[in-house]
């Protein structure tokens, strides 16, 4: 017996631009040694080519899946390294979960899937990278924090020290979903769903101690279908002041923009 090549059709495609914006300094860490700059205890990520920090694309999108999962109350099931996540090992479950139908799962088991979220690294923008030369920071572009941290054995006052980018700076995100078939467009409902989830949480390291509070901003959205024939049909992008305004917008413009799509 020989297995049929599986198919994928690509049906559409949704692109979504947003500003993240630091409410509170954020902290998302690169590796000691490589990558620090004046010896700083913690130091945050940065793009070797400009020395600039940036919102990596898998910080964000391990953070908007590991809230949905605990939103919908997946079963945190699959070890990963130093994580542990929630994944449909079984066929079954899997055509239905919101998270993996959502998110993906490894590649290693039979039922996985095509990747239909993208989620791409977020730069500074122009101006807030402008900025923050301007008012000549601790370090470049970020400022160091001091926290006392507290010695379990003697309980003396360590301090130590946490490199964060400052509140107010701005980064460039975006994240494409891609369509196979027409139910895949209810899925986007979830990504929605998870930003607001990182909303309310936070992003990268000490959020508990008040680092890494986002605001996605200034949300622009357009779609494409792939119908008639392959023609690619881009639909007008639309733009929206918050994340919130985008998804009570969006089954209305997921029923007009997609209604060509089998
Ligand atoms: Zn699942």
């Amino acid at each position: 017996m020989t297995d049929t090549p599986r198919t994928v059709k690509l049906v559409g495609r949704i692109f979504l631009t947003f500003t993240i914006e630091a409410k509170t300094g954020l902290h998302i860490g690169g590796s000691p040694g490589t990558l620090a700059i004046g010896n700083v205890d913690n130091p945050v990520i940065r793009n070797p080519l400009n020395n600039q920090p940036y919102v990596p694309g898998s910080s964000l999108r391990g953070k908007m899946r590991s809230q949905f999962e605990k939103d919908t109350g997946s079963p945190q099931n699959n070890s990963i390294g130093q994580v542990t996540i929630h994944t449909c090992k079984e066929a079954e479950p899997y055509q239905t979960c919101p998270v993996c139908r959502t998110f993906g799962i490894p590649g290693e088991y039979p039922h996985s899937e095509t990747s239909r979220l993208i989620v791409r690294d977020a730069f500074l923008t122009e101006a807030s990278a402008a900025d923050l030369e301007r008012i000549r920071t601790d370090l470049p572009f970020t400022e160091v924090k001091w926290e006392a941290a507290i010695d379990r054995v003697t309980s003396a006052a360590v301090p130590r020290q946490q490199e964060r980018v400052p509140a107010g700076a701005k980064f460039q995100g975006a994240l494409t979903f891609s369509l196979y078939s027409r139910a895949d467009l209810a899925l986007f409902d979830n990504v929605l769903r998870a930003l607001l989830l990182v909303e309310e949480d936070y992003l990268g390291g000490q959020g508990s101690r008040g680092s890494g509070q986002v605001v996605f901003v200034d949300p622009t959205i357009k779609g494409r279908s792939n119908q008639d024939g392959g023609v690619l049909q881009p639909q007008p992008e639309k733009s929206f002041k918050s994340m919130v305004a985008l998804a009570e917008q969006w089954p209305e413009l997921r029923a007009t923009w997609f209604q060509d799509l089998d």
